[in-house]
């Protein structure tokens, strides 16, 4: 590739949501995109997540009363928020770094750069339905239910600051959570229904993402990257066993794995692996749209008949293995909130990584090396926030120019 040329052909590493978005939308700038990902398809966090393509929730984790949650989680292990005892020493760093950040400027900083992706989330999907993604989206509102009306003005009081920083989320105040919620038991009475929120099936739709890209001329591959080089003029992705694939750029969407591959070109800022849990469970009364329990933190979501239900933040390394105990925490909160729910049938257990930075922003956009780009670190919102990253990236890739929605996102911040 000279000077002056855009790439032609890229290597995208990662077949999440953000990984296959930016393949797709590199396909539709006429770039010849191949995928690898060690797993296969939707083999990380965006398998098993919510589902929601929520821009009325999609709320910047660093809140400063997210310090009293993690306060409170060092004593308790069944808190929402886990943080285990035998800590290792990087992930101090990060959380002293993430603690700096639970202040209402660096909020804001993160409700205002999300701002874009928020916008476009719900856009960005339907342009990938409308175009061979063969998967369904779901309009439904958000119904988020509490205990006492006391306990809603937190999540108003939230809208409030969101509409503040510009981000104005439709909602309505309800009284007869019932009709709304057919799950709700007895200890719910107020909800508030955040409108114009859409869902899907995560892993479906991921799965759909991954067969469009390859009906497009992608090749997926599945082995581990293990390195990735460049000589200035192409990049080299190589796995351990010898494999290699050339091409002249590279994006690194591996998730809460990115810093892996990403720290030797330039990329300092810290992701780590705030692991989350969801089940399937049946159901004996009609679901009508997502149900959020946020006193639990909890997110339930109507799922293949079902309800999946996810919910718990624990900063443990990606690849450890599921804990039954947290797990059991999900329930152990959500059970007396809902009725005609069969918890005991659940199936499909799964744990999965949040790829979370310490600033609630995510980073997108290019190394210090050309023609090696990342993209990743999107936290609670990648499956919402991954198609409109990636047309912003492929833009960037395919013009040298950073838009400006992704200045603040700079992976060399
Ligand atoms: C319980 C839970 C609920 C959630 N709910 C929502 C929600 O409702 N809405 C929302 O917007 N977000 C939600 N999220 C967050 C969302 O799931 C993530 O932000 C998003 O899936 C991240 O996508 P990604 O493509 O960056 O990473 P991933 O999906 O994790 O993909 C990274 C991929 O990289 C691959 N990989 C890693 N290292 C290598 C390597 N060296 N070589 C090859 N491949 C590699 C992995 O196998 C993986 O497939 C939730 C998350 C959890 C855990």
């Amino acid at each position: 590739m000279g000077i002056g040329e855009w790439p032609r052909s890229v290597v995208v590493v990662g077949a999440g949501i953000v990984g296959l978005s930016t393949a797709w939308f590199l396909q539709e700038r006429g770039v010849k995109v191949d995928v690898v990902d060690r797993g296969g398809v939707a083999a990380g966090a965006s398998w098993g997540n919510a589902g929601w393509i929520a821009p009325g929730l999609a709320i910047p984790l660093n809140e400063p009363s997210v310090l009293r949650y993690g306060l409170r989680s060092l004593l308790s292990p069944s808190a929402p928020l886990h943080v285990p005892a035998s800590l290792d020493p990087g992930l101090w760093a990060f959380l002293a770094r993430f603690a700096a950040n639970c202040r209402w400027p660096s909020w804001t900083r993160a409700v205002r750069a999300n701002l874009p992706l928020n916008e476009d989330s719900v856009e960005a999907y339907e342009v990938l339905a409308a175009s061979g993604v063969a998967a369904p989206v779901e309009q439904a509102p958000i119904t988020a239910a509490f205990r006492t009306p006391r306990q809603a003005e937190g999540l108003l009081r939230e809208l409030r600051r969101l509409a503040e920083a510009g981000q104005h989320v439709e909602h309505t105040v309800l009284d007869r959570l019932a009709e709304h919620v057919p799950l709700a038991s007895g200890a719910l009475r107020t909800g508030v229904r955040i409108d114009g929120q859409r869902y899907v099936d995560p892993g479906g739709f991921v799965h759909a993402l991954g067969r469009a890209v390859m009906s497009r001329g992608a090749t997926v591959y599945a082995f581990e990257v293990d390195d990735v080089r460049t000589d200035g003029k192409k990049v080299i992705v190589l796995s351990r066993k010898g494999t290699t694939l050339s091409a002249d750029a590279v994006v690194l969407a591996t998730g809460a794995w990115l810093p892996r591959l990403a720290r030797r070109w330039g990329v300092r800022t810290q992701v780590r692996a705030g692991r989350g849990y969801s089940f399937t469970v049946p159901v004996d009364r009609p679901v009508p749209g997502p149900i959020y329990l946020p006193d639990v933190r909890v997110a339930c979501t109507p799922y293949q008949g079902g309800l999946r239900v996810a919910g718990t933040m624990e900063f443990r390394g990606p690849d450890d293995p599921l804990v039954p105990a947290r797990m059991e925490a999900v329930i152990a909160s959500a059970r007396p909130l809902l009725d005609g729910v069969r918890w005991d049938e659940r199936t499909d257990a799964w744990v999965g990584p949040r790829p979370v930075t310490p600033d609630g922003r995510p980073l997108v956009g290019a190394t210090k090396a050309p023609g090696i780009y990342v993209a990743g670190g999107h936290g609670m919102w990648g499956l919402a926030h991954g198609p409109a990253t990636g047309r912003l990236l492929a833009e960037q890739i395919t013009t040298g120019k950073q838009p400006a929605e992704l200045r603040d996102f700079d992976p060399l911040r």
